[in-house]
């Protein structure tokens, strides 16, 4: 029988909701069960693939092209599974679905209404969702707070199920405690009326999670379990952590699997938490330090908004530098720095690792340039990704291969050189307009060559990896670059598009790029290959 466990938000969002959901997923797992976790996103857009990342967070890529939340790494790293496209929704795309549907006369000439046929679309979802990962426990996140318009309709979805296997559903509320600096007192009314919100739409939460700065003190649980109507022993205290990988261990500590297992009358299996509990204290006690740095553009939005953006790339550098028993030190460099004042360049080289991230357009391009060059002539371990390896081999064409002003044809569309151009069918998307979903997305294979880097880090030579680009590297010019010594270590079977390039180990430690992103498939458990390689010559550099 499959369970179904809600979690939504009270009072504000940003708390750590989809760690929360992934982190109870872990632990059900962890006890043997299977589990699938879907996210909600209450956005009107109908995926995450137009929304800008330094707002949204960012974009994250399924298997299947799926352009998504965060959220969906978070589980999909917490859980160690692929996630499948079903698992992610937004307002856009339930509604794209009921209106198709009723385009094609399938609602029988009914009329379509808000409610039921919206909610229902949604738990029609979840259930497949359920069935297609033959779950145990399906994890649910609402996204958005209680009590706001935008998600009203996700709750009515969770009343709907609840009301239609009242044995199978819980509702859990990630609420917020503040604790007002002035009054130095944690407060429990914003979460009363958190729940008393998700009471009007006929909601009950059998559990509620505490978050706040500081661990819950007993006057306040039981308060909390006063005024929202649910019993101390369900309300779990969730105070900040340093590493979100303690937070399955400080659940289980507080004894949530037994909670939800009793609430859903479950028999409790053995539980195995143990790789996971050494990896959270490997994160808690590393001290030898390794230095990345990510090269980008940035806005002056600070770190959040920064390590938001790139969630992925800083939990796959986390995931390789615990596997190296290494703590990761990671520095945001502005490349715009390096275009005003060139000189700032050898500021890299005290870095033990350089990654230049995906991203589009102009800015900052030059400086990455420079950066990528650096890297190369000053021997610093350096991944580029996606975007990374574009401008890797344009630093390699102009600098090595003499191909003055080479360029990408996304920023220079008259340069003499299009070392990295549009694929044919991308063109036609952009001059349609048609922007949303139609980059080449989603997971495809690659073969890797004899006697590369690349072999050396996957140890075999068929690979998938997750895509989301509009460029190549322009199949003209391969041959020149290979004469000068750019290996193209991965590419597609039909060797047409050029997946990775590498220098070779005897000219360079580690000069790598892919066209993929790695960072999407790595897991705390499983450092993904090319990052604990990049990550073992960074350390190496690091004692020379
Ligand atoms: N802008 C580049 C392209 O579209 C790279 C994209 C990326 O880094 N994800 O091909």
């Amino acid at each position: 029988m499959t369970k179904y466990i809600f979690i939504a938000g009270g009072v504000i969002s940003g708390v750590g909701k989809g760690v929360a959901a992934a982190s109870i997923g872990k632990i059900l797992q962890s006890r043997g069960f299977e589990v699938t976790a879907l996210k909600i996103d209450p956005y009107v857009n109908v995926d995450a693939g137009t929304m800008n990342p330094t707002e949204h967070g960012e974009v994250f890529v399924l298997d299947e092209g799926t352009e998504t939340d965060q959220d969906m790494g978070n589980y999909e790293r917490f859980l160690d599974r692929d996630l499948p496209a079903i698992n992610y929704m937004t307002t856009g795309s339930v509604y794209l679905s009921v209106i198709q549907r009723e385009r094609n006369l399938e609602y029988e000439g009914k009329c379509v209404q808000v409610v039921p046929h919206i909610p229902l679309e949604v738990v029609g979802r979840i259930e497949k969702a359920g069935k297609k990962a033959k779950a145990d426990f399906v994890v649910i996140e609402i996204g958005g707070t209680v009590g706001e318009y935008e998600n009203i309709l996700f709750i009515e979805a969770a009343r709907m199920l609840k009301q239609k296997k009242p044995k199978d559903v819980l509702f859990v509320l990630v609420s917020y405690l503040p604790i007002p600096s002035k009054v130095g007192e944690m407060k429990t009314k914003p979460t009363q009326h958190a729940v008393r919100s998700v009471n009007t739409s006929g909601v009950q939460p059998d559990i509620i999670l505490a978050r706040a700065r500081l661990p819950l003190d007993k006057p306040r649980k039981a308060k909390i379990a006063l005024h929202c109507n649910v019993q101390e022993e369900d309300v779990i205290s969730a105070p900040d952590v340093d590493s979100i990988y303690d937070i399955p261990v400080n659940f289980e500590r507080d004894r949530l699997s037994e909670i939800i297992f009793k609430k859903l009358k479950i028999k409790p299996r053995k539980k195995d938490l143990k790789d996971w509990g050494r990896l959270s204290q490997t994160a808690r006690t590393v001290q030898d330090e390794v230095l990345i740095g990510i090269v980008g553009k940035y806005f002056g939005t600070g770190d959040f908004t920064l390590s938001d953006s790139y969630l992925s790339v800083i939990e796959a550098i986390k995931h390789a530098a615990y596997f190296h028993k290494k703590k990761p030190v990671i520095d945001w460099i502005n490349s715009e720095e390096f275009e005003r004042n060139p000189k700032t360049l050898s500021s890299l080289g005290k870095y033990d690792g350089i990654i230049v991230p995906g991203g589009f357009g102009s800015r900052g391009i030059e400086g990455k340039i420079k950066a990528i060059q650096y890297c190369r002539e000053n021997i610093i371990p350096y991944l580029g990704l996606c975007y990374g390896m574009q401008l890797m081999v344009i630093e390699f064409a102009r600098n090595v291969a003499k191909m003055k002003d080479a360029h990408t044809t996304e920023i220079d569309g008259r340069t003499k050189y299009p070392v990295i151009d549009i694929m044919p069918e991308q063109k036609r998307n952009l001059e349609q307009g048609n922007y949303g979903a139609t980059m080449r997305l989603g997971a495809y294979p690659a073969v890797i060559k004899e006697k590369t880097i690349a072999l050396g880090a996957y140890k075999q030579k068929d690979i998938s990896e997750r895509h989301r680009h509009r460029y190549e590297v322009n199949p003209e010019f391969i041959e020149q670059l290979e004469s000068l010594g750019l290996v193209f270590s991965g590419q597609s079977p039909d060797r047409k598009l050029m997946e990775i390039a590498e220098l070779p180990r005897k000219i360079h430690p580690f000069m790598l790029g892919s066209q993929f992103h790695p960072e999407l498939k790595s897991r705390p458990l499983k450092p993904h290959p090319l990052f604990r390689e990049f990550m073992k010559a960074a350390i190496e550099k690091r004692k020379r």
